[in-house]
């Protein structure tokens, strides 16, 4: 009796197995597998295939009935503000912060015609007057400060000589100046924005009859070289004197490595931009009558300028084309502002604050932020 029973079942399998009572389980088709059955594995149709969603800047590809991911999302391709446009990015149009502006900080009118040349610190401003001998500081209240008599001791004939230089160490401006006697001892003395004395020193120096001594070039932060007012091509020339204007001792005067401008020799000067990515500098043509944008490795020439004045630490240079008006223009030379007039750059440290001197004799501030 039992082995007919289970005969029996046995039968009742085969007929389930075959099909003719026993329903299929199927399982829907997905991207990669058709319709089948899960008991038998008959399929049905053909696979989905994934239905790919483009990847966005901040979306990756994928599949939208699986998930699966084809490509992560490539980020935003950045264009840097300019004054016109925030941060932008060039696929999406996502934009991000807001576009430079320029306020107008400080207006000034003052007289040009009065002085040589001018130089502006965070909160001072130095007037140059090389005929009358003197510099002039004051604060942007206008109240002088402090007025450097460059010629102390009334000599005939002009004996002496300044020059103003911008110190990333101080993140100010000093002013050295050289007054040299009859007896070839050089008076030196070294200012700080506010036109209070730092250093001082009488040196005697070997400078030919009827030339001065003059600051002509500052190395490493550190080493302000002096040289006989007929020395020309400062690359590889020793100077008359050299002082380190840090510990504000005289120092030797072959202190200061000379050796990294060696690959610059073709251009009379090449300014350095500590504070930027380095890529490109600018140079100075020996004939001193160009400004050159060069790779500041292979001193290759990127583009050439009557004018320019250096990059501050945000990476952003005044050139002038033609010479008048200028242009500031980003690392990679995009032109960021058009038109400026005569203007003059104050590295104000990271302030990114540059100044607007004006035909009429109107001084503008301004802070970019
Ligand atoms: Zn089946
Ligand atoms: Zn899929
Ligand atoms: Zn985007």
């Amino acid at each position: 009796m039992k082995k007919v029973f289970l005969g029996l079942c046995g039968l009742a399998f085969a007929a389930l197995l075959s099909g003719c009572c026993m329903k299929h389980q199927w399982v829907e088709a997905t991207c990669t597998e058709a319709k089948h059955c899960e008991i038998c594995a008959k399929t049905e149709g053909s696979p989905l295939g994934h239905k790919w969603k483009e990847a966005t800047c901040t979306t990756p590809e994928i599949c939208e009935l699986c998930g699966k991911v084809r490509k992560e999302a490539p980020g935003h391709q950045w264009v840097d503000r300019t004054m016109e446009k925030p941060k932008t990015c060039s696929v999406c149009g996502e934009t991000e912060g807001s576009p430079i502006t320029c306020t107008e900080l400080v207006l000034h009118k003052i007289n040009p015609r009065d002085y040589d040349s001018q130089m502006f610190s965070v909160d001072t401003m130095a007037f140059f007057n090389l005929e009358e001998g003197v510099i002039r500081i004051f604060d942007y209240e206008e109240n002088e400060l402090a007025s450097i008599d460059l010629n102390p001791n009334h000599r005939e004939g002009r004996t002496y000589d300044y020059t103003s230089v911008w110190s990333e160490q101080n993140n100010n401006m000093m002013i050295f100046t050289t007054d040299l006697d009859e007896d070839k001892n050089c008076t030196i003395c070294i200012y700080n924005q506010r036109g209070e004395l730092l250093g001082k020193f009488t040196e005697k120096v070997d400078v030919p009859d009827g030339q001065i001594l003059q600051m002509r070039r500052t190395v490493d932060e550190r080493y302000a070289r002096f040289y006989a007012s007929g020395a020309s091509g400062l690359h590889g020339v020793t100077p008359t004197l050299c002082i380190d204007y840090v510990d504000m001792v005289v120092a030797d005067v072959n202190a200061g490595s000379e050796t990294k401008w060696y690959n610059a020799k073709k251009f009379s000067r090449v300014i350095q931009m500590p504070y930027c990515d380095n890529k490109y500098n600018l140079a100075i043509s020996t004939d001193g009558t160009k400004v050159l944008y060069v790779h500041s490795k292979y001193y290759s020439v990127q583009a050439e300028y009557a004018d320019a004045s250096r990059f501050n630490m945000s990476g952003l240079a005044l050139v002038s084309e033609k010479g008048g008006t200028y242009d500031l223009v980003d690392t990679d030379l995009n032109i960021i502002a058009k038109g400026l007039l005569d203007a003059k750059y104050a590295d104000w440290g990271g302030a990114y604050i540059f100044t607007l001197w004006q035909k009429d004799g109107s001084l503008k501030f301004y802070k970019i932020q």
